[in-house]
């Protein structure tokens, strides 16, 4: 539970205290970076070249829950179901959360390889 939270708040795996993005996701095409390293711990987000690129996996079952949620949804509380109209709806949504689905996807694929440590010590600079 406390992870699921963590991974909301769009904070660091190992500490849940520590931010892990650059910048908060903002919508319309803006790129999410992930930090080199969280602002509170030691740990270092990048562990090898394009480590980030599995979390499109992550998006990708987010995308296709969201799309069969927001389908069943309006199938069951419209009276009229139209493949076109629930297109539209769908397409208008992911434009709006995609930048929110690109930052949790990749604190998902990061909680797979980091795992939390409450004990871990703040980091000195
Ligand atoms: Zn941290």
């Amino acid at each position: 539970m406390k992870t699921l939270l963590s991974i909301f708040r769009l904070q660091c795996p190992c500490c849940h205290k520590g931010e892990f993005l650059e910048s908060p996701p903002r919508p319309l095409f803006k790129i999410i970076r992930v930090l080199e390293q969280c602002t509170h711990c030691p740990t270092r987000f990048k562990i090898e070249p394009s480590f980030y690129y599995g979390s499109m996996y992550v998006a990708y079952a987010l995308g296709v829950a969201l799309m069969l949620g927001v389908t069943l949804l309006y199938w069951v509380l419209s009276d009229s179901f139209s493949v076109g109209a629930a297109f539209l709806l769908i397409s208008g949504i992911l434009l709006i959360v995609s930048p929110y689905l690109n930052a949790w996807s990749k604190l998902i694929w990061a909680n797979f390889f980091f795992h939390y440590q409450p004990d871990l010590k703040k980091k000195t600079d």
